[in-house]
């Protein structure tokens, strides 16, 4: 489903942050990739949502070599895989149902279908009963899980992961953790980035270990 051939990433002229890179990973896989800090593993990640194209090499998803599709393909691309990050990226002037709501809107999704899809993806994610609550009201935990609501509504066949339990107890990574093994279960392809071994070693699945741009 994903493949890395040859890539490399240079940035600022001469800051090699990927240094030929050749990983493939299979549609329903849950990856986690671990390193230190600057090791490449956010660039990795810029690539597949197109943030970013290769200075060298290809990265291929789906069979579509990214570097060749058009601006007005990305859009499409980046339903495709869902993101969530450290710091939940949500918007703290809208409750649950606007946050996830507006990733529809955004694509011009019709009211009936916002009320439809929009509980159920709260539902996956156990916050039903937070649904008009703002971000200030909810926990780190249940912050990282709304952002994944958000992440999920699109039914994406990926789903990227950065540090998602960076800034969570615990108690509360092992929830989103959990979650995330769920969300793979149920047929997505996970990519998870984390410097947290004791999460990986739970998850029990591949890991691919970068340093100074290397696999
Ligand atoms: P990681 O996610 O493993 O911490 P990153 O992929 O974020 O690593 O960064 C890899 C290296 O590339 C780091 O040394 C970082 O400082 C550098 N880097 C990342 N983004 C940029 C950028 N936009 N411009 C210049 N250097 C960057």
């Amino acid at each position: 489903m994903i493949e890395y051939k040859n890539v490399s990433t240079i940035y600022d002229d001469d800051f090699v942050a990927l240094d030929n890179i050749n990983l493939e990973i299979k549609d329903g896989e849950f990856v986690s990739i671990v390193g230190p800090a600057g090791a490449g593993k956010s660039t990795l990640l810029r690539l597949l949502t197109r943030e970013i194209t290769p200075d060298k090499g290809k990265v291929i998803v789906d069979g579509v070599d990214l570097a060749g599709i058009s601006g007005n393909a990305i859009p499409l691309l980046r339903r495709k895989i869902g993101t969530v990050f450290q710091d939940f990226k949500l918007l703290t002037s809208k409750n649950s149902f606007e946050n996830v709501a507006f990733a529809l809107e955004v694509c011009g999704a019709n009211h009936r279908q916002i009320h439809e899809d929009v509980p159920k993806v709260l539902s996956i994610v156990g916050l039903t009963d937070k649904t008009n609550s703002f971000p200030h009201q909810i926990s780190g935990g249940e912050k990282q899980r709304l952002a994944i609501a958000r992440a999920l509504i699109h039914r994406p066949r990926i789903m990227l992961a950065d540090e998602p339990t960076g800034n969570l107890d615990l108690v509360n990574s092992y929830d989103v953790l959990r979650l995330l093994m769920k969300i793979n279960e149920l047929g997505t392809t996970v990519i998870m980035v984390t410097h947290n071994r004791d999460l990986v070693n739970a998850v029990g699945r591949r890991v691919v270990s970068m340093e100074k741009g290397k696999i």
